[in-house]
């Protein structure tokens, strides 16, 4: 078993993130000393509230918004879950929805739900590259549509929607637009001061912040009907006692992520590129999943090697110590390809033997050498193995 440190490769870093040290250490007084409930009339209870409104403070600013327009959630599910059920309940005579086919299982699974529930679903398609049509999604908006739910950059591919101009659309029909923003934030600039974006998500453990917290933002003129009905906590808009600790350190990590978004697009995006340039140099066949026009995020690649069964690649890379995935971590396990991959118009051949790696700023350019020997001596091996399929 290889332990997280020196010798663990993690190329899995849009699954979920290592946090950042200066997180934890944020994190950690609200775990020990600062146990008060933010809600408690005492001072030893506003201290603790007063760091949730600091959190709010810095997520807005990595999002160029303000404060009152974030909500504090458990997780990008939960903030892609309160987006579209209040948009639905905003007007009850809309019954139809918007949303794509690449989208993550969080969407995809409700909007599954929400037309078995008498909703109609327009699943707009992607291209061979990963991408929308605007003009389609554009005309697929009508007097009836609810919402319009698009990620902003995808899970598999890393490949990114042009939201903003089809927000523009859907505000002007008169729908919400929802964006799942969990693979965007911290690794794209965001700025929604001036967005037609009604609500967006993120999720804290994709930006190196812990596991159970995430924000939902909602335009400061939106209205928004609570998802979870409880005590007046977030303003009324989430009842629950707070997760402070999670708060605290999701806002230590928005600050983080805003200082790194150069580093970003720049370091990380070096070693992806290296990364795949040389996989593409060193092994026959291979070839990029989004890998065309699009623009795409700078950490993400998906790979498809003919011949090669991602699954038996996985346990290989897995002796060797470095984590990659086949698909979304949701779906692995399953037998399913990846609806992704199938949604591009790929063979279900293609969508099995494609593997995702994706990078951080805790990988180094070392790291990334000794992870495309171990990646290419591992295709080698499964291909000596079954040469008959190789192609
Ligand atoms: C990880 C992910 C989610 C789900 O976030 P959770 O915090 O695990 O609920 C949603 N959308 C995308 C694009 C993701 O990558």
């Amino acid at each position: 078993m290889h332990r997280a440190g020196e010798d663990l490769l993690y190329f899995d870093n849009n699954a979920t993130t290592a946090l950042d040290p200066a997180v934890v250490d944020a994190m950690l007084p609200y775990l020990t000393e600062l146990y008060g409930n933010p809600s408690s009339a005492y001072g030893f209870g506003a201290r603790v509230g007063q760091a949730i409104e600091t959190a709010r403070e810095q997520v807005a600013a990595l999002l160029g918004c303000e404060g009152k327009e974030i909500i504090f959630t458990s997780c990008g599910s939960e903030g892609n879950n309160a987006a579209i059920q209040s948009a639905l309940l905003a007007d009850r005579d809309r019954k139809h929805i918007v949303t794509s086919t690449v989208e993550h299982s969080a969407t995809k699974k409700l909007c599954e739900t929400l037309a078995r529930r008498g909703y109609e679903i327009t699943w707009l398609p992607v291209d061979a590259d990963g991408q929308i049509d605007p003009a389609e999604a554009a005309a697929a908006i009508r007097d009836d549509t609810a919402v319009v739910s698009l990620m902003w950059a995808n899970n598999e591919t890393g490949v990114v929607f042009p939201v903003e101009p089809i927000a523009c659309t859907a505000r002007e029909q008169g729908a919400y637009f929802h964006t799942d923003a969990v693979q965007a934030v911290g690794k794209l600039p965001v700025r929604l001061e001036n967005s037609a974006i009604h609500f967006l998500s993120l999720a804290g453990h994709k930006l190196h912040a812990p596991k159970g917290v995430g924000a939902l933002y909602v335009h400061r003129r939106s209205r928004f009907t609570p998802f979870l009905v409880g005590g007046g906590q977030e303003d009324g808009r989430r009842g629950g006692t707070e997760n402070v600790a999670g708060i605290v350190a999701l806002g230590k990590a928005a600050e983080l992520a805003g200082a790194h978004l150069q580093a970003e697009q720049t370091a990380v995006r070096a070693m992806r590129d290296e990364f795949e340039a040389e996989i593409l140099a060193r092994v026959p066949g291979t070839e990029v999943n989004g890998g065309g026009a699009a623009e795409r995020l700078p950490n993400t690649t998906s790979l498809y090697f003919p011949g090669v069964e991602s699954e038996a690649m996985l346990v290989l890379l897995d002796k060797a110590g470095l984590c990659a995935s086949a698909g979304s971590a949701c779906a692995a396990g399953s037998l399913h390809p990846s609806h992704v991959l199938t949604a591009m118009g790929f063979s279900t051949e293609r969508a099995r033997c494609s593997l995702r790696f994706s990078f951080g700023r805790f990988n180094t350019p070392a790291q990334v050498a000794r992870g495309l020997d171990i990646v290419v001596g591992a295709v080698e091996k499964l291909r000596r193995r079954m040469p008959a399929t190789v192609g």
